[in-house]
């Protein structure tokens, strides 16, 4: 009647994390194990179960005699109706049961078939567990995940005095989801709220009875142990941490990947006080995310004074435009045949006081990061546009869009009203992209770039052939010119770039499209590419980018 079930244990842990079903029959009171495990039919009756299942649960029955609601009911009488709903559903499940006594019980059901469910309970250990949680009030994601929050921790933390014992080895581990925001933003809030308690389960697993678990703030959580060997045991932890969160989640039947970043402040090794112990893994989650995410960092010294710079950085930048630091130099593009210019591409620079000129790529990021992109990105379009009415008519301007700015859908209005206020033709100005915007929300933006595209606005695709999926972007817009990537110039001595190179402008002829070459440095380069059909080029063989009051000598 059954199937036989083969159960995978953790290599680190006793937990079952993997079942695979073959022919066969199985017997599962002969399964010896921490976890219990037990056969159900689809409205939870109990058809057969181990020792530990039967003890786990307190069942003085026989197991066929009694139902999983049943069990749930004597727990927690309020968890029933949650149960039922994991039954009925077509895809896996976990449910936790709290008893009175204060004992928790995981509860994780898989579907076999139609007529078996497999159930596997776990017992956490009580500790990890508030006492606010008791009268089922759902205040926030601490509560529903059921772990401690950020204030109860500030709370324990200020309690203990440097000569208390527990603080002599004390290490904090600050786990960040890498992929948290997209989830959530694609599967909505109650499958983030899903995937935040699965993260939590998976964390518990990890931890021994005397750690301390808290949820800090939204994708954020806390492992602090106490009394460990240091920091020999903080980094086995944040190694099977690292292993166990990059392992997929099921959430609503859709597989999600998300991974972790992981800082590290252990006690006396680094971190002299207590109070310093958050901020210090903070940093050191900072620094891990910024460098390669996946990856755990133990604080150090330097992160507090690059923390500061980045921080005053910041601070600069948000009165940038205020103070009128931010300047567009431009860069002529040309025709390749008479070597015409046919336009400009704006490119912004930082005069920052005493540190002079600060390239994009050094505060776009930055500016992107905290909203200010907004602000700055309607500046650069009112400017280049107002500049570029002093130009003659047939110089186009090329201004570029960063995708965060998409996602505001003023976009649109934004550059009505530069075209309006400079009274620039709205044929002269083209928008560059990058390919990675049409990888969020490609629905509200294409409508967008239709929209500048109905007003007469020309879109180029910038850097192409660095991104993704670039010709199904290109299928999906119509863009009026393709701009080959600088690398591919730069690397135009080997075989396989000149084949990329021909490629993309056979493309770009094909679907009726402008070729411009980006980063051309030299007449050999330039030569290659206009024999090969290149029409435009850009490049400091050219010219570099200029302040907007060397622009008329270039025109001349
Ligand atoms: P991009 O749009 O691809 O601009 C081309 C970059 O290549 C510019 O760097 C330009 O100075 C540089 N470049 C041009 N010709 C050559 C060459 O022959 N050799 C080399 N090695 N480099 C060359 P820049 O000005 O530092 O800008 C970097 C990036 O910053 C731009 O790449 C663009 O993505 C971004 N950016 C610049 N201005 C703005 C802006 O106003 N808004 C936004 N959102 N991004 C901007
Ligand atoms: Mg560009
Ligand atoms: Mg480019």
């Amino acid at each position: 009647m059954f199937k036989t079930l083969i159960f995978q244990k953790d290599k680190n842990n006793s937990s079952v994390n993997s079942v695979k079903s073959m022919d066969g029959l199985c017997d599962l009171t002969s399964i010896d194990s921490s976890c219990g495990f037990a056969f159900v039919d689809p409205i939870g009756k109990i058809l057969s179960a181990n020792p530990t299942f039967l003890k786990l649960l307190n069942s003085p029955l026989e197991s066929n005699e009694q139902s999983l609601s049943d069990f749930a009911y004597q727990i927690n009488p309020l968890t029933v109706s949650n149960l039922q709903k994991i039954l009925a559903a077509p895809q896996a499940g976990a449910v936790e049961l709290v008893s009175e006594d204060k004992k928790i019980f995981y509860l994780h059901l898989t579907k076999l078939n139609q007529a078996y469910r497999l159930v596997i309970v776990e017992n956490l250990p009580s500790s990890k567990l508030l006492a606010c949680e008791q009268n089922n009030s759902i205040k926030n994601h601490s509560t529903i995940l059921q772990l401690k929050d950020r204030s109860m921790l500030d709370e324990i933390l200020a309690k203990w005095k440097p000569e208390d014992p527990r603080t002599s080895s004390l290490a904090m581990l600050m786990i960040g989801l890498d992929r948290f925001k997209p989830i959530n933003e694609t599967l909505g809030h109650d499958a983030g709220d899903q995937l935040l308690q699965f993260v939590a389960q998976r964390i518990l697993r990890v931890s021994r009875l005397n750690d301390i678990v808290a949820h800090f703030e939204g994708d954020k959580f806390i492992v602090l142990q106490i009394n460990q060997d240091q920091p020999v045991s903080i980094t086995t932890m944040a190694e099977r941490l690292m292993e166990l969160l990059k392992r997929p989640f099921l959430i609503n039947g859709q597989q999600a990947n998300i991974g972790a970043s992981i800082g590290l402040a252990v006690l006396h090794h680094g971190t002299q006080s207590v109070g310093d112990l958050i901020k210090h893994a903070e940093l050191a989650l900072y620094e891990a995310k910024n460098n390669a995410r996946g990856n755990y960092r133990f604080f150090e010294q330097s992160f507090e004074k690059k923390a500061l710079e980045q921080h005053e950085l910041e601070v600069n930048l948000r009165r940038a435009l205020l103070l009128q630091e931010l300047k567009l130099f431009y860069q002529p593009q040309i025709n390749m045949l008479d070597r015409r210019i046919v336009g400009f591409e704006a490119l912004i620079r930082w005069e920052r006081p005493g540190k002079g000129l600060i390239s994009p790529q050094s505060f776009i990021p930055l500016a992107e990061n905290i909203g200010e992109i907004h602000e700055i990105g309607k500046w650069v379009l009112q400017t280049a546009c107002r500049e570029a009415m002093a130009w003659p008519e047939h110089i186009k301007v090329a201004v570029n869009v960063s995708p965060i700015q998409f996602e505001s859908k003023h976009l649109v209005q934004s550059v009505k009203m530069a075209l309006l206020s400079s009274g620039l033709k709205s044929e002269r100005l083209e928008l560059e992209i990058t390919e990675g915007l049409l990888i969020k929300n490609i629905e509200t933006t294409l409508q967008q770039l239709w929209d500048l595209q109905a007003m007469g606005v020309s879109i180029a695709m910038d850097d192409f052939g660095t991104g993704f999926s670039s010709l199904n972007y290109l299928n999906s817009f119509p863009f009026s010119k393709i701009k080959i990537d600088q690398s591919f110039v730069r690397s135009m001595q080997t075989d396989k770039s000149r084949a990329l190179i021909k490629a993309i402008i056979s493309l770009g002829a094909a679907l009726e499209m402008k070729i411009l070459a980006e980063g051309v440095e030299t007449e050999e380069q330039f030569t290659y590419l206009a024999q090969n059909g290149c029409m435009e080029a850009q490049g400091y063989m050219i010219s570099k980018p200029v302040p907007v009051e060397e622009i008329q000598k270039l025109i001349l």
